[in-house]
């Protein structure tokens, strides 16, 4: 029997929300733990998209000398960021937040009542209707079409009547490209927003920043955290209509982008070299990961690929190459997905050297592993 600190015996779990009671984010296998259990020194971390090289140059002076000042509260409105944000990519309005995740969330809470709906194009990064489902929506997949384009009729249907649609480009984890015109035809097809994850497109050729000056009910969400090497400082910032400015903001918690990595994003983005030496790199290793992978592998826009590794399980595979120390990501708890799917980020060179000497080798031992196949232990 549980007595509890003050020996009342009463309990408090049942005070949570049931949305919270299981489930959540499905995070990567972190490689300390690997490297401990598999008694391996170096671990090639291919599971969670990041660049492997440091923040650049500049992003490491700005941040360190933001420290300095740390004593006090950012500037609310993180003007210096929006002046650099500005500077980038021309005249928008910005929304910032704690990574674009942080974006996602407060954009929900600005729009979402209990009860209404948030339209996701699926199978997709799954965050979405895991906000969406914290705020009591109704979250609607979208099924994609077996090449995981998106059928922009079917979603237009689906998603008509909810407050906000999720559509990620490239997709995070199947890689697919959304065309340009595809966009333009949902945008016009929908009575609500449509949030246009771009968390991947310094990887691919489309540029969806003209639909800005059309379209009042778009909203593009970009992030520091993939191309920009600054996942861990959680910056993330949207395109958006102005009219949508005040409301994000009341919605928003009074402070939330850090002085220390909104001034990191600063120097991030007036010095690219290295970020653009990333994207260069990551388009050669994509092609190489299609040829090379021994699985088939979809056609990616992003710094990641997804290959079918069936019959093993994407479970399985994972299990497989961390004994050999290598981390991907299983697709198994991305909704809308067979469990036979693994998505492999593209790393330093020698971690995709490894990553593809060790799937060969698992490919080719092949029947040996057969009960691993299965999923067992
Ligand atoms: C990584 C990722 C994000 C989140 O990025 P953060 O800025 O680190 O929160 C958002 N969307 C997709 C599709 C991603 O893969």
């Amino acid at each position: 029997m549980v007595i509890g600190k003050d020996g009342s015996g009463k309990r408090y779990d049942h005070l949570v929300r049931d949305c919270f009671r299981s489930g959540g984010y499905v995070f990567a296998g972190k490689a300390g733990d690997i490297a401990r259990k598999e008694g391996i020194t170096r671990v090639a971390r291919l599971g969670s998209n990041e660049n492997p090289n440091p923040p650049s140059p500049g992003a490491i002076r700005l941040g360190s000398t933001a420290l300095n000042e740390a004593n006090r509260y950012p500037d609310e409105t993180l003007d210096l960021l929006v002046q650099c944000l500005s500077r980038t990519y021309g005249p928008y309005d910005f929304i910032t937040g704690v990574g674009m995740d942080g974006v996602i969330e407060t954009l929900i809470r600005t729009l979402v009542s209990p009860g209404d709906r948030v339209a996701v194009a699926t199978p997709t990064f799954s965050f979405y209707g895991l906000a969406g489902m914290a705020q009591s929506a109704e979250v609607v997949p979208v099924g994609r079409n077996k090449d995981y384009s998106v059928d922009p009729g079917l979603f237009i249907d689906a998603a008509g009547n909810a407050k906000i649609s999720f559509l990620c480009s490239p997709n995070n984890p199947t890689g697919t490209i959304t065309p340009f015109k595809d966009v333009t035809e949902i945008l016009s097809g929908i009575d609500g927003v449509l949030f246009l994850d771009n968390a991947y497109v310094e990887f691919c050729d489309v540029d969806y920043l003209p639909l800005m000056k059309d379209y009042e009910n778009l909203v593009i969400g970009r992030t520091m955290s993939k191309a920009y090497a600054l996942a861990g400082a959680r910056v993330g910032y949207a395109f958006a209509p102005a009219w949508l400015l005040p409301y994000f903001r009341r919605a928003s918690t009074p402070f939330t982008l850090n002085s220390v990595s909104a001034r990191a994003a600063i120097g991030a983005l007036e010095d690219r070299g290295s970020m653009e030496a990333y994207v260069r790199h990551v388009r050669l290793w994509r092609e190489r990961y299609v040829m090379e992978c021994s699985f088939p592998v979809a056609p990616s826009g992003a710094n990641f690929i997804m290959a079918d590794v069936s019959p093993w399980t994407g479970d399985a595979m994972v299990r497989e190459l961390a004994v050999r120390g290598v981390i991907v990501r299983s697709c198994a708890s991305f909704p809308g997905l067979p469990d036979h799917f693994i998505r492999v980020s593209v790393g330093a060179d020698w971690e995709n050297e490894l990553f593809l000497k060790e799937i060969r080798s698992i490919r080719e031992a092949g029947s040996g592993l057969t009960a691993r196949k299965q999923g067992a232990p």
